[in-house]
C-alpha cells in the first residue's frame, strides 16, 4: 500500500515537472531576469554576452569545466559588463580561471573546448548602435530587451574551426 502511494506521488511530481528543453529555458525572460540579478543591472553588453555565451553552449554543450572562454575588449564597462553574460550563460568563471579579458579594440570572444574553437566578432553595426545610444538608463535596456530578442548571425561575425589552432 506504501509503496502504491509512492509509486502515485512520484508519477504526480514527475506529471508536474514542465518538461523543457533546455535552450527554451537558456532563451528565456526567467534566463534574463536571473543573468540581471546576477550582475545588477540590465544593458547591452550583459545581453551580448549572453547571447555569445548561449551560441558557445549550442555548439559545445554547457560545459563549465571543459569550456574556456577568452575576450578582447575594453576591460572597463559598460564593454566588460560582456564578461559577466559570458559567465553566466557558459558558467566559465573568474574563480576556475577558464574565463580572461584582455584589453583590445572591439568586442572579440573566443572559445575552445578540447581541439574546437568558435570565434564571434561583434559586428561595426552593433557597436555603433550602442555608441550612439543616449545617456538614459531607459534606451540602454530598451536596447538591451532588443538585441536579446536578435539572431545570432545578426549580431555577430562566426567562425567555427574543428582541428588545432
Ligand atoms: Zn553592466
Amino acid at each position: 500500500m506504501k509503496i502504491k502511494i509512492l509509486a502515485l506521488a512520484l508519477a504526480f511530481l514527475f506529471l508536474c515537472t514542465p518538461v523543457q528543453s533546455q535552450e527554451k529555458i537558456e532563451q528565456s525572460e526567467d534566463f534574463l531576469l536571473r543573468a540581471i540579478e546576477f550582475h545588477g543591472h540590465l544593458g547591452p553588453y550583459l545581453v551580448l554576452g549572453l547571447k555569445a555565451g548561449l551560441f558557445a553552449n549550442q555548439i559545445f554543450g554547457r560545459k563549465p569545466m571543459k569550456t574556456e572562454a577568452s575576450i578582447q575588449t575594453k576591460t572597463t564597462p559598460p564593454q566588460s559588463c560582456f564578461a559577466d553574460g559570458v559567465q553566466f550563460s557558459t558558467g566559465c568563471t573568474l574563480g576556475k580561471g577558464n574565463i580572461s579579458l584582455t584589453e583590445g579594440e572591439g568586442l572579440l570572444a573566443t572559445f575552445k573546448k578540447n581541439n574546437q574553437k568558435l570565434i564571434l566578432k561583434l559586428k561595426k553595426e552593433i557597436i555603433e548602435e550602442i555608441n550612439s545610444l543616449p545617456d538614459q538608463e531607459e534606451a540602454w535596456e530598451n536596447l538591451a530587451e532588443d538585441l536579446y530578442q536578435r539572431g545570432i548571425e545578426e549580431i555577430f561575425k562566426v567562425s567555427k574551426s574543428e582541428s588545432g589552432f
